[in-house]
């Protein structure tokens, strides 16, 4: 069996079939076997009707009257049904399941579970799952739950995966490190569970072997980078002194600790591959500042990509003010910018030191005349290909070094192995004199009693307000208010002071000149959209607004609210909620805690590494089993990682394996 042939070759799956599978990411043959079961219902021991408890049932029975109509509510349909054993009968309900009419067959016998509880006066059982009984029953009572994809159920997965019931044995063995038939074995028993302890055992060594991939990735990543060779930096220890004592604060000991790190690593002719991790606040900038001057005293260019024309605009105003005192040239280059052809001639001839701009400054025909340093704010996305480009871009072949910095704080179990061919460096203190962000949840209706008040009183203190909004136009079938309406809206609580609103479809130069007045202060309340997430830096913007706070997630929101708190005055984060239900544990969270690390880890309980890492990696990459929280078990992995690496023949002999991490290795790979 080839795992990489299409679907297609397997009982049951046509065409049309394999057009729905393809949507939901399901390609090949082994992609269809690593669909794992989301879960499994456990329908031993079922009741009879007669005796059931309020709460969650397990039932045998028949179903008929099955009916489905749409509620009052436009967008919901509810299927309804009646089942019937021996003792008696009770009404299934289902929301927006309007499939459940056609799934069963009268006469037949299926298990049911669910909820049973009150509705509008009555007994029910809620949303059931059903299974067929001769399929649950050669299970001992447990039945794989497949995720949904369009038109295949999970029931239709269950179907399918049944077809291929004799395939299973075909799968080859993928790691060395295990026992022969070891991978056959445990993906049948998740699919075809016999107990929970085979389907325990199962998805421990499919967390294993994905453990196992992202360790190897992460190495190979490691080992090849140390293959390259990049400019030396030599420390210029009088001139970084002299800098430092010239900044208007004194530096923490973790920037401190930082910059010596990296300063150190590029004194190296390997290069450089860190990440700098500090909190919202932490003053990332300033240590990026000083490894780009030690740089361009070493003779290097260097090169600052931000996420957003609006934050590299805002690090050139910073950066520039800072360093060109010392006689450094320092460019800005974005979409936006006049005059790109003779700023490219200069940066080609090595005129400018220090080229701050977006994305684009790699991807585009900018050529450097000795590219030294690589700085990325605030974005992970860098794979292997733009590795290639910068390696163009540079000298005689010499790679960049590189440094990443990031304010969404990498659970240390995603370090060790996602993450495991960055070196780390932690900005785990705040500047002095920051106070905490007072940080409260608000509903409609306390929005007008208590934070219109507040903000008259930030106002009057002189000080700034970011009012942050969910959509950009109006949008009728929505609830969410647009920037434009809100902006409308605060110009008449607040008829006297400068309101203006900001987001990403605007033109460049319109969304500078709003940023540059709010910067400067001449606008008072900015009512923006989610482009100020990252790294905006006003430190008299003392207020901040979410509003619809819970349609973002936990980092996000930690991120926006970080735009206040960046000076000593005090500052405040209100999460507006619609208040029809109550907040979510999100949202308490955040109310509770301006830590970061914290947040992130608890982020990383509530959603899963995947998502976490998904949304770091702009959804590129999903764990499919969430064990990262499992150290014993990543521990196990990077031993027999690096057994693995110590004969070189491995790497040719377990093709899949090398084929299969190859996809890893494109999306952790900073350098
Ligand atoms: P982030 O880590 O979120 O990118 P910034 O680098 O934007 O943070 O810094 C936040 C603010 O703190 C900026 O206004 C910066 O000038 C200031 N800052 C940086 N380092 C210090 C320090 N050691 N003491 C006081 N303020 C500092
Ligand atoms: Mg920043």
């Amino acid at each position: 069996m080839n795992l990489f042939d299409s679907v297609e070759n397997l009982k049951g799956i046509g065409p049309k079939t394999a057009e729905v599978l393809k949507k939901a990411g399901i390609t090949t043959i082994r992609d269809f076997f690593y669909n794992l079961p989301k879960t499994y219902e456990n329908y031993s021991a079922p009741s009879t009707i007669a005796e059931m408890e309020p709460g969650k049932v397990v039932i045998k029975g028949r179903i008929t009257a099955l009916v489905t109509r749409r509620a009052r509510r436009r967008r919901l349909t509810i299927t309804e049904g009646v089942i019937r054993d021996d003792t008696g009968f009770v009404k299934a309900v289902w929301f927006n399941q309007s499939y459940r009419v056609k799934q069963f067959v009268p006469e037949k016998e299926y298990y049911f579970t669910g909820n049973f509880e009150l509705r509008n006066g009555r007994f029910c059982l809620m949303s059931p799952s059903a299974a067929e009984i001769d399929e649950v029953d050669k299970h001992s009572g447990l039945s794989p739950v497949y995720v949904a994809h369009g038109r295949i159920k999970s029931s239709d997965f269950k179907r399918l995966v049944n077809n291929s019931r004799d395939r299973f044995a075909e799968i080859p063995d993928f790691l060395p490190t295990v026992a022969a038939g070891k991978r056959k074995e445990s993906l049948f028993n998740v699919h075809f569970p016999e107990s929970e302890k085979t389907v325990k055992a199962a998805r421990e060594y499919l967390a294993y072997e994905e453990l196992f991939e992202l360790i190897l990735a992460a190495k190979l990543n490691k080992s090849e980078n140390e293959k390259l060779k990049s400019i030396t930096i030599p420390f210029n220890k009088e001139k970084i002194r002299e800098f430092v004592d010239g900044l208007p604060f004194t530096l923490t000991g973790a920037q401190k600790k930082a910059a010596w790190e990296i300063i150190q690593d590029m004194e190296k002719m390997t290069p450089m591959n860190r990440l700098l991790q500090g909190d919202v606040g932490s003053g990332k900038t300033m240590v990026a500042a000083m490894a780009a001057y030690d740089a361009i005293l070493g003779g290097a260019q260097v090169a600052l990509l931000a996420p957003t024309a609006i934050l590299a605009t805002q690090h050139f105003e910073n950066l520039s003010k800072k360093l060109e005192p010392y006689g450094v040239k320092v460019a800005l280059l974005t979409g936006a910018t006049k005059g790109k052809a003779a700023l490219k001639a200069a940066i080609s001839a090595g005129e400018v030191d220090f080229v701050i701009g977006t994305h684009a400054l790699l991807t585009d025909d900018t050529e450097f005349d000795a590219l030294g340093l690589v700085i990325i704010d605030e974005q992970h996305r860098f794979g292997v290909e733009q590795r290639q480009k910068l390696l163009l871009k540079s000298p005689h072949g010499l790679a960049p070094h590189l440094l990443a910095m990031t304010a969404t704080p990498i659970p240390r179990s995603l370090q060790l192995t996602v993450f495991g061919d960055l070196d780390v460096s932690i900005l785990n203190e705040l500047p002095k004199g920051r106070q905490p962000i007072a940080t409260e949840i608000l509903t409609e209706v306390e929005t007008k009693e208590s934070l219109y008040p507040k903000m008259r009183e930030v106002l009057g203190r002189g000080q700034q307000i970011y009012w942050i909004c969910k959509s950009i136009d109006d949008d009728p079938k929505s609830e969410t208010i647009s920037v434009k309406a809100r902006c409308e809206k605060l110009r008449g609580v607040f008829p006297g002071e400068r309101i203006e609103f900001l987001h990403g479809r605007m033109k460049p130069a319109e969304k500078d000149a709003i940023m540059e007045k709010f910067a400067s202060g001449e606008i008072k309340i900015l009512v923006s959209t989610t482009v100020v997430e990252v790294g905006v830096d006003v430190p008299n913007a003392t207020l901040m607004a979410i509003e619809n706070a819970e349609c973002y997630g936990l980092a996000q929101l930690h991120q926006l609210r970080g735009r206040v708190g960046r000076g000593s005055e005090a500052s405040f984060c209100y999460l507006l909620t619609s208040g029809d239900i109550p907040p979510s544990r999100r949202l308490r969270e955040l109310e509770n805690s301006t830590d970061g690390f914290h947040l992130a880890e608890v982020d990383l309980k509530l959603r899963g590494p995947g998502e976490i890492y998904g949304a770091l990696q702009h959804g590129a990459l999903d764990l499919r089993i969430a064990t990262l929280s499992d150290t014993r078990l990543i521990h196990r992995a990077q031993q027999d990682v690096a057994e693995f690496l110590k004969n070189t023949e491995n790497m040719l002999k377990y093709k899949e394996l090398m084929a299969g991490i190859a996809r890893y290795q494109q999306i952790t790979t900073l350098n």
